[in-house]
């Protein structure tokens, strides 16, 4: 018999692991043993890994949508602009008259 490390637990000498906690024996440790914890460790580690790949590809497709919204608001914007046919200015799309030269230019 032997004790855990951890608990003081009385283990059987070729446990690799306590019973009682879960935790390595000193056997575990000199075998090496591949733990729970260490799976967990793995698990963890595979997991940020993927989810970083995750983010970045969010991230990408964020920008693009933010690209491409932008872009729709920017062409909205000079779409919606009232050209004066006489003097050229743009006019806001809810102007009736032209701010710069007076002459009518809501379509009737
Ligand atoms: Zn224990
Ligand atoms: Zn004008």
């Amino acid at each position: 018999m032997t004790y855990c490390p951890k608990c003081g637990e009385k283990i059987p000498e070729d446990a690799l692991f306590c019973p009682k906690c879960g935790a390595k024996t000193m056997k575990g440790v000199e075998t090496n043993v591949p733990g729970p914890a260490d799976e967990l460790k793995a698990a963890f580690s595979k997991m940020s890994i993927e989810l970083e790949k995750a983010f970045s590809v969010a991230a990408k497709e964020i920008n693009a949508a933010f690209q491409t919204a932008s872009e729709n608001i920017q062409k909205s914007l000079t779409k919606d602009k009232i050209v004066c046919p006489n003097c050229g200015e743009k006019n806001p799309n809810n102007s009736v008259f032209c701010y710069s030269c007076g002459k009518k230019i809501k379509a009737e």
